[in-house]
């Protein structure tokens, strides 16, 4: 059983099968959230994915037109993200991961929309912004607004 949860310890949740596809995303928007050059997600499908405390606690947003984010209400830890192109799965920070060891980064998103200083891998591909092979997307597509 995998599991994680915010910083403060108010939610936690468990995952009921191993994380899959991890990779980061350097867009704009986990810049905001992390505050760094990018957030760490890997993937699992939806009713894998369980809050077992703090539930009343989570906020969330529509941070595209396409995905919405959750956080910690009282200390502001990224949750998940939930895409509509991919509406029986979710994205979870791995950072957020009770060990983040279990699963390590394999790509590079939104390379575009990186900072300078953001270190990257130099054996990871990189990507413009998103995978040209992104489930629920056309083949070829790689914005998900568009
Ligand atoms: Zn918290
Ligand atoms: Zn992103």
């Amino acid at each position: 059983m995998f599991g994680g949860g915010c910083a403060c310890g108010t939610v936690r949740y468990a995952l009921g099968e191993a994380p899959y596809d991890p990779g980061w995303c350097h867009c704009r928007l986990c810049q905001h959230v992390s505050g760094s050059g990018g957030l760490v997600f890997a993937t699992v499908h939806l009713d894998r994915y369980r809050i077992i405390a703090g539930g009343e606690h989570i906020g969330s947003f529509a941070s595209t037109a396409f995905g919405t984010r959750t956080f910690c209400r009282r200390c502001g830890s990224p949750l998940s993200i939930h895409v509509q192109h991919q509406p029986d799965e979710i994205d979870i920070p791995v950072g957020t991961f009770d060990d983040p060891e279990v699963i390590a980064p394999a790509f590079h998103l939104y390379v575009a929309e990186a900072p300078g200083w953001m270190p990257m891998s130099a054996f990871l591909p990189r990507y413009r912004a998103l995978r040209p092979n992104t489930r629920g997307l056309l083949d070829g597509q790689t914005e998900a607004d568009t």
